[in-house]
């Protein structure tokens, strides 16, 4: 995986180092990079490399932007550092910083990513970048040369790579160094440096050190990567263009510290539907509610599974969800065997929050989310009956875990249509299944009855049954979920029918009406260059075959003074057996009549005739000797 080709080279000790601007409610997207560091981090440690991973808070940035909710008390605090803007009202955090960063935090911990965090407000007053500040400072030449040649952005003379927390109005965002004596920085606060905040024209002189002021954010980080010895910290991919600001840092590293810069991991974003989110905006998931919806090793495999330079896109529907799950379980079922899979192990391990094993048993998703919308189901008693024997205290821990996660999209983001009401009448819907699907579901309450009551018992019940009436898988099972939910699709059938009560459930598929058969053999019936084509790609597999020609005459109603109208079917079905032991139905319509001064006797004589020719050359096709044998109706 690509976390450990980048841990592979390293013999050293590592400092992977992250950071974020807590200037809203932090979205799911501000995870990826968070999560990409930590697989690194975990891949260093994995390999026995000393490594630590340190994640910065960027309060001393300003506040630039207005969230759409609680806009007005924020308004006059435009442009000062973000951890002297005071919380929302009844936030239990000292200031607007820590009331965002906190629950990204939380979301850290239930991520069991271990970073070692740090606010940048304490490292400017402790004097912790001081030396930097300085070195910064007296090589304002070379930075304003690195802005030309690597940004093509032109600074002026005057122009000092450092704000001033103005004295009198506490903006950060609105100074402008123009003089730097050793000791001191001349400033102004200009009323109109900024667009999104006003400078109150206050003109001063005060040391730079200690906290007054800070570094614009390029060259806080060329400040965070000297001071520390940052040797990973990868970059969202707006940071990364030619000319970017993270070329720029690079060049202001080298050539105002000698230092080479940290090795990078170029990061796509996370999209929701497509779309990048935005904290400031309010656009997107918020982190906090996207680690309530999908349990942390979910979270974390959606993170990291994919390279980092490619996008990941997700969003909080059904369908997307469900596909998640399945891919995971099914990247832990390939963990099982990890000298076959060794991607599959590695990915899933370091999915796995506690680093525990990720093999174990775990009830797909969809068939959680059914559970938890059946009130009288035990869910616990249930994935035991599934699994076959006692879940672990893992495999419980998982479950619980699933059934919240399945509980919360059902309570905010679940539509109409995905959710599982189980009908106590027969839905009317069931009026609008073809008499195919109407048979299947009476042959299946029969079938059923007869059947072990296990979810594979079930789900293979279904499958020959469905093998024999013939119907399509699609169209059964939506027949199925009609008749219990009212709707057309559902999880895994077998799954959920088995924590049903196996009478009512028979009883409910029996009380489907019954199709007539005359128009039971027209909807199941197919072309016979469908069969043929069906026999000739399994003839190699069948080890028998057998055939029945029916004749049906729906209606052959005497019309005064005309000669009577004919509705008359002519089926041959098949009976095939393949070597695997399945037996398999197939019709075909030889002879469809429909309409008047037809002969009944005439037309069956011809389809007999027909029948006879059809299964001789069936016979011819698949190397069997095929009996036919004619029912009279
Ligand atoms: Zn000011």
């Amino acid at each position: 995986m690509w976390f450990d080709e980048l841990a592979e080279n390293s013999t050293d000790p590592q400092l992977v180092n992250d950071s974020k601007t807590p200037s809203g409610p932090v979205h799911v997207g501000s995870l990826r990079g968070v999560l990409i560091h930590d697989a690194v981090f975990r891949a260093l440690r994995d390999r026995g490399i000393p490594a630590r991973y340190t994640f910065g808070v960027d309060d001393y940035d300003p506040l630039d932007e207005l969230p759409p909710v609680g806009a007005e008390e924020l308004r006059p605090h435009l442009g000062k550092p973000l951890c002297d803007v005071p919380p929302p009202a009844g936030s239990p955090f000292a200031d607007l910083a820590e009331h965002h960063i906190s629950g990204f935090f939380d979301v850290f911990a239930e991520l069991g990513v271990a970073a070692e965090t740090y606010r940048v407000r304490d490292l400017y007053r402790s004097g912790t970048f001081d030396v930097e500040i300085d070195a910064i400072l007296r090589n304002s030449s070379t930075v304003r040369r690195v802005y030309r040649e690597v940004a093509g952005a032109r600074r002026d003379d005057d122009w000092f790579p450092f704000q001033v927390i103005c004295e009198r109005c506490g903006r950060v965002g609105t100074t402008r160094v123009d003089g730097f004596t050793g000791d001191k920085v001349s400033y102004q606060c200009v009323p109109d440096l900024v667009t999104w905040a006003t400078g109150c024209g206050n003109r001063g002189k005060v040391s730079p050190f200690s906290g007054r002021g800070k570094l614009p954010w390029k060259l806080e980080w060329v400040a965070k990567w000297n001071r520390f010895d940052i040797t990973i910290e990868g970059a969202g991919k707006d940071h990364n263009t030619k000319g970017g600001s993270r070329s720029v840092a690079v060049r202001c590293l080298q050539e105002i510290f000698g230092k080479e810069p940290p090795v990078n991991i170029p990061y796509e974003f996370f999209l929701v539907k497509g779309a990048k989110m935005s904290s400031s905006r309010g656009v997107g998931v918020s982190a906090r509610k996207m680690a309530d919806l999908l349990a942390p090793e979910l979270l974390r495999f959606l993170m990291v599974r994919s390279l980092p330079r490619r996008p990941v896109d997700f969003a909080p529907e059904y369908e997307k969800i469900v596909r998640l799950y399945d891919d995971f379980d099914r990247a832990r079922a390939r963990a099982a065997k990890p000298r076959e899979h060794p991607q599959e192990a590695r990915l899933t391990a370091i999915a796995e929050v506690k680093g525990t094993s990720p093999v174990y048993f775990a009830p797909p998703f969809d068939v959680v989310v059914g559970l938890v919308q059946f009130p009288h189901v035990d869910p616990v008693a249930s994935a035991t009956r599934m699994k076959g024997e006692p879940l672990t205290e893992l495999e419980l821990e998982r479950l619980a875990a699933r059934l919240a996660s399945a509980r919360f999209f059902l309570e905010h983001f679940a539509a109409e249509s995905d959710r599982l009401k189980i009908q106590r009448d027969l839905p009317a819907a069931v009026r609008d299944l073809d008499a195919a699907q109407r048979v299947f579901l009476r042959q299946l309450a029969d079938d059923l009855g007869r059947t072990d009551w296990s979810p594979e018992a079930v789900q293979t019940q279904i499958f020959g049954t469905a093998r024999l009436v013939p119907i399509a898988q699609p169209a059964a099972f939506a027949a199925i979920y009609i008749a219990l939910f009212a709707k057309d699709r559902g999880p895994k059938a077998g799954n959920i029918l088995a924590f049903l009560d196996r009478e009512w459930v028979c009883q409910r598929f029996a009380s489907v009406p019954d199709a007539r058969r005359f128009d039971f053999l027209a909807a199941s019936s197919t072309p016979i260059e469908d069969v043929e084509t069906w026999l000739a790609e399994r003839a190699e597999h069948i080890i028998a075959v057998s055939a029945r020609a029916e004749f049906i005459c729906r209606s052959a109603t005497p019309v005064p003074g005309a000669s009577d109208f004919v509705r008359a079917l002519g089926v041959l079905e098949l009976t095939v057996t393949t070597v695997d032991g399945r037996v398999h139905l197939r019709r075909c319509a030889l002879q469809t009549t429909e309409g008047y001064g037809a002969t009944i006797a005439r037309e069956k004589a011809d389809f007999l005739e027909a029948a006879g020719d059809t299964v001789s050359s069936f016979g011819a096709l698949t190397g069997h000797s095929v009996v036919l044998r004619v029912v009279e109706t």
